[in-house]
């Protein structure tokens, strides 16, 4: 008796790495350092603990399934027209319902590798056939190479822009060669999950490339904007893509402390490039620091940092855990560093120190 899909054992779990309390209880410490998902140390911004705590008085009620007052202010602040954007529990569900509401099974569906690890399940539990095209020797996306392996059986590429988990970022004169080349039938996704720690002004932002129709950009609210434990992430596209998504998103799942929490960490942008300001200092001072123990760290454009210690990767974030700072390996290949508060760095760059040598 089989109860699920066979092609599900082959996938990879998506890793939500491990609890800080557990280890801290492991090590006997008061706490642990949670440096592993990419999350901004600050703690919720000003405002989003009232205004939630207010929404959900009337949690009897469903929320407002059109979410209409948040697509509004997005699209007030990001310049667009409402009409251009659907809303979603995270982007990363977002990104799963954009290729159910594009992608036909066979279709294929076109990303660099290694990249954020949700892009390989979500193909394939969508019935989209992953193509996988390998990074640079620099870690980042080969565009060229990307635009080479487009077939007329290419639905969708995603361009994760900076890139989760090397933070490498592709520059303007690259990806407009790369969108001239694809051709307007093939949907163009730009995941700008990081896009507020960006400080190279070669790196566009994927707003700009709106009027090209195939064009298709992701956001989130959940990393600089403080708010992944309510789960928001909104895009921006054509008309025609953003309804086809809200027609397939599943129902109500913009909850009403996420509507609210939103509304009300928007009102707060002059706060959010504040912290980002402090994460960006931080990560160029981790970077450097980093580099004199292994030479070859990408310069990172995110809020997170990559180390490519190959088959070491593993050891290292043991070796780190054991210090107490929570990591995220990925096996073989290397390992992603979350940019925390400096007292966190601090004691993560004292564990590395440790761990390599
Ligand atoms: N895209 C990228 C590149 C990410 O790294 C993440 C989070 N790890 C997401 C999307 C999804 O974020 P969320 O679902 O919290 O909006």
């Amino acid at each position: 008796l089989r109860l699920t899909r066979a092609d599900l054992d082959a996938l990879p779990n998506y890793v939500p790495g491990r609890s800080p309390a557990d280890l801290a209880r492991e090590l006997g410490l008061p706490e642990a350092i949670k440096l592993a998902s990419n999350e901004v140390p600050y703690g919720p911004l000003p405002g989003v603990v009232e205004a939630v705590t207010e929404a959900v008085t009337g949690s009897h009620r469903y929320p407002d399934m059109g979410v209409v007052a948040l697509r509004q202010a997005l699209a007030e602040r990001y310049g667009v027209d409402a009409d251009r954007i659907a809303t979603g529990c995270g982007s990363v569900a977002l990104a799963e319902h954009l290729v159910r509401a594009t992608c036909l099974p066979g279709d294929e569906l076109l990303y660099s590798w290694r990249s954020f690890e949700a892009y390989p399940i979500i193909a394939a539990t969508s019935g989209a056939t992953s193509v996988r095209v390998p990074n640079d020797a620099g870690h980042g996306h080969d565009l060229a190479a990307m635009a080479a392996a487009v077939t007329d059986r290419t639905r969708m590429v995603l361009v994760c822009n900076p890139n989760n988990p090397t933070g490498t970022a592709v520059r303007k004169a690259e990806l407009d060669r790369f969108l001239d080349s694809v051709g307007e039938d093939v949907l163009v996704v730009i995941d700008e999950a990081y896009r507020e720690f960006v400080t190279d002004p070669e790196v566009p932002d994927g707003l700009t490339y709106l009027d090209r129709p195939n064009v298709v950009v992701l956001r989130t609210l959940s990393k600089a904007w403080g708010l992944a434990g309510l789960r928001i992430g909104f895009l921006v596209a054509a008309p025609e893509v953003a309804a086809a998504v809200r027609k397939v998103v599943t129902p109500f799942s913009t909850s009403m402390a996420a509507q609210a929490g939103a509304l009300a960490a928007l009102a707060q942008a002059d706060e959010v490039e504040r912290r980002c300001a402090l994460v960006v200092a931080e990560r160029d001072r981790v970077t450097e620091a980093l580099r004199k123990l292994v030479p070859d760290v990408p310069s990172s454009q995110a809020n997170f940092v990559w180390l490519p210690l190959g088959d070491r990767a593993v050891d290292f974030g043991k070796a780190c855990e054991a210090r107490g700072v929570i990591v995220r390996p990925f096996a073989g290949d290397g390992v992603r560093v979350t940019i925390g508060t400096p007292t966190e760095n601090d004691a993560f760059l004292a564990a590395a120190e440790a761990a390599l040598a």
